[in-house]
């Protein structure tokens, strides 16, 4: 599974683009979250109208899925054929619309290429592009889906925003790769996990590889040294602090 980090920001972070993250494997291509400043970053690295099969969107904040329109427009421009899929929870097809609608009314009928929809329920698999999706809600202001993602029996966690519910461990047990949100270095804030929260929790779920992202920007310029430095120092995973373009594979 190649994984490619293309933005690693929060909302409003001005020197990262928003958290989304590109996984291929296979020959399939999936797009986790696609938030305000995901596009440019997507095409910068990806070519092809027809590449990507699938985009995952967590939860429906603006920072997670408001890029859509712009990822839409510019496939569709560039003749995309082949039918896309969105996948997450029950809602999505209307949001995709809507949103469409809001940025460039009436597009989506010019579309040459078809929007199919896919729901993820929590507790319940569902198997598309030849993956294996799982989804369990997380603590956040807004219902999120953390995913699971496996393929071949190479599983990828993607937390999407909040701190870990109950489900959450046995959804990320032993992930090749653990990417989550920790938006402070520590303490606790509405809705979203810190770095040490993270870090007990990737612990727990034995996972091999964490990645945090999402990381408050004023808390993540203040304090970058010191979170590169805690995250070398894990010994139960190999813990790190992306930036985009960061390319890995597991
Ligand atoms: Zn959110
Ligand atoms: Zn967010």
């Amino acid at each position: 599974m190649e994984v490619t980090f293309l933005g690693v920001g929060e909302a409003c972070d001005e020197r990262y683009p928003n958290t989304s993250v590109l996984v291929r494997r296979a020959g399939r291509a999936v797009l986790l979250d696609c938030g305000f400043s995901v596009p440019g970053s997507f095409f910068t690295r990806v070519k092809s109208a027809d590449e990507l099969d699938a985009v995952w969107i967590s939860h429906f904040h603006g920072d997670h899925f408001f890029g859509l329109p712009q990822l839409l427009l510019r496939l569709f421009e560039s003749g995309r054929k082949k039918p896309l899929y969105f996948i997450g929870q029950s809602g999505i097809e209307d949001l995709v619309f809507r949103v469409m609608d809001l940025a460039y009314p009436s597009f989506s009928r010019k579309f040459e290429f078809e929007l199919r929809f896919l729901i993820v329920d929590p507790g319940q698999e569902l198997e598309a592009l030849g993956f294996k999706w799982q989804g369990a809600g997380t603590r956040h202001s807004q219902h999120n889906l953390a995913l699971g993602l496996n393929m071949d029996g190479c599983r990828l966690y993607y937390s999407g925003d909040g701190r870990p519910g109950s489900g959450n461990v046995e959804l990320a047990r032993e992930s090749e790769l653990m990417i989550h949100e920790g938006f402070l270095l520590e303490g606790q804030i509405h809705g979203h996990g810190s770095v040490q929260s993270c870090l007990a929790f990737a612990r727990e779920a034995r996972v091999k590889r964490l990645a945090v992202v999402h990381v408050q920007r004023d808390e993540r310029r203040r304090e970058e040294e010191r979170l590169k430095r805690l995250l070398e120092n894990v010994s139960y995973c190999r813990a790190f602090l992306p930036v985009p373009g960061d390319v890995l594979t597991i």
